[in-house]
């Protein structure tokens, strides 16, 4: 049995151990994009696996998807009846493949996106905290990147559950020689101002990458500058297959990493399977987003909202607090996930948007977005808003607070529920300051209580300051 080994590192040559990752990877693909292919394994699985045509262990596949086998190993591991040692060597390599990714994915979200301005860092951790109240244990697979860009305005693309509801494409940034030293001017003081994290988002949000025939030039003067090549996430990857794969090799041979392509139709699907060989798959992520895709799990969001279910809360496909420089449409956004609601319908809360005339001039404005929305602490004199819809409960002496998705103790000390509601409805009004509200909470609370309160409130991105 190999060893298992990292993948994501440069220079990684080992085709045997590629080989073996890559076709139970590719088999799981077609498990959870084809719904012939999944029938045929579910009446016969010894078949499907002959018909693939992969080389894989039908042992190994079927300690990934037989549910009941998948328990009983859990359990004999935690159980310690059984060792990894024990295990069909496919599956424990592919195992190492996905925990690699989930760790990287952490030390992105913990580490490597964390700006080293320290109130930047501080605000972004509070969107954070304020995301896991509302979202749950999804809001682990948010990185909250910094800063990402955009190098269009709009995405050809269309489609019709886009979680950003982008709009048409309207404009592409080329890379003329004017927007070139524009570009590295920009990468190279947003670099100096946010730190390595600026480094860590992408180069595309609400567009497609591929709709720029410049993508790769600009992701190249990206790497220049970060050392680092920007994960791509495209609907179109089969548009132009040696462009894609040209793509995907400038990645592997300088910064292995994950890049995902969204699978939007079955045809999409087999031209994938054909165009492309399990091994030069591997770095990447198919996404089921068509609805005869078995494992097709498309977000509430955007235009994939039900806009009849007015007060429906959904979730978000998000994933940065910082920054969105719109090079094209010369824009820069500053925002953080939020749960899909009626006001935020693509799960984003916008805080501001505003225009740029040269890099000097982004700069000056990231500076005065920092200065004005990430504050060093509570301002009691000033205005306190509530950022969403979280509730404050007293329960057995303690002061629970409740997002959408979870409850969290904040406070050992009891604050009487009538308190709690004043305070909350006030919040909510969004037009009293600090002190306003002190003022008017019902005779008999302890003050000093109530400003703790509402400084654990801010600690947990629950109050807006920004207005
Ligand atoms: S999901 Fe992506 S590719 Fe599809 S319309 Fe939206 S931005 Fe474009």
């Amino acid at each position: 049995m190999r060893e298992p080994k990292s993948v994501f590192v440069k220079g990684f040559d080992d085709p045997e151990y590629i080989r073996i990752i890559a076709n139970f990877k590719r088999f799981l693909e077609k498990w959870s994009l084809d719904a012939d292919f999944r029938e045929v394994y579910e009446q016969n699985s010894e078949k499907a696996i002959a018909d693939s045509g992969l080389d894989v262990e039908p042992e190994a596949i079927k300690l990934m998807l037989d549910e009941e086998k998948a328990r009983n190993l859990q359990k004999a591991l935690t159980e310690k009846s059984l060792t990894w040692k024990d295990l069909p060597e496919s599956y424990v390599l592919y195992r190492a493949f996905i925990q690699e990714k989930l760790s990287f994915r952490e030390k992105l979200r913990i580490d490597l996106c964390a700006p080293k301005d320290s109130l930047f860092n501080a605000w972004r951790e509070r969107q954070e905290r304020r995301c896991w109240l509302e979202m749950g244990p999804s809001a682990r697979s948010m990185v909250q990147a910094p800063l990402m860009f955009e190098l269009s305005e709009g995405c050809s693309v269309g489609c019709p559950f886009c979680g950003v509801a982008a709009k048409g494409l309207c404009g592409i940034f080329r890379y003329s020689e004017e927007h070139a030293q524009l570009w590295q001017d920009v990468l190279s003081r947003l670099h100096r101002l946010i730190g390595d994290a600026a480094g860590r988002g992408t180069c595309y949000y609400a567009c497609e990458g591929l709709d720029n025939p410049d993508y790769e030039r600009f992701i190249k003067d990206y790497f220049d500058e970060f050392g680092v090549v920007p994960q791509t996430t495209t609907a179109a990857s089969t548009r132009n297959i040696e462009r894609t794969k040209a793509l995907l090799r400038f990645g592997k041979e300088n910064d292995p990493h994950t890049d995902r392509f969204s699978v939007l139709s079955t045809a999409m699907r087999d031209q994938l399977f054909s165009s492309f060989s399990p091994e030069e798959l591997l770095m990447v992520e198919l996404l089921p987003q068509f609805p005869e895709a078995p494992c097709c799990k498309l977000t509430k969001v955007g235009r994939n909202r039900n806009d009849e279910q007015t007060d429906a809360v959904g979730g978000t496909i998000a994933c940065a607090s910082g920054f969105i420089v719109n090079m094209q449409e010369k824009s820069l956004r500053l925002m953080t996930p939020f749960v899909s609601d009626q006001k935020h319908p693509t799960g984003e809360w916008i805080l501001e948007k505003c225009s740029f005339t040269s890099a000097e001039d982004l700069e000056e404005q990231v500076r005065r977005m920092m200065s004005q929305y990430m504050t060093k602490s509570l301002e009691l004199n000033c205005c306190c808003k509530a950022a969403c819809d979280f509730r404050l409960e007293e329960k057995e002496g303690r002061i629970w607070v409740y997002g959408h998705a979870i409850g969290l103790a904040l406070m050992d000390t009891a604050i009487r529920q009538d308190t709690l509601d004043r305070m909350l409805a006030l919040l909510r009004e969004g037009t009293y300051t600090g002190y306003d509200i002190l003022d008017a909470l019902p005779e008999g609370t302890i003050i000093a209580h109530s400003i703790l309160l509402l400084k654990l409130l801010w600690e947990h991105g629950l109050i807006d300051q920004s207005l």
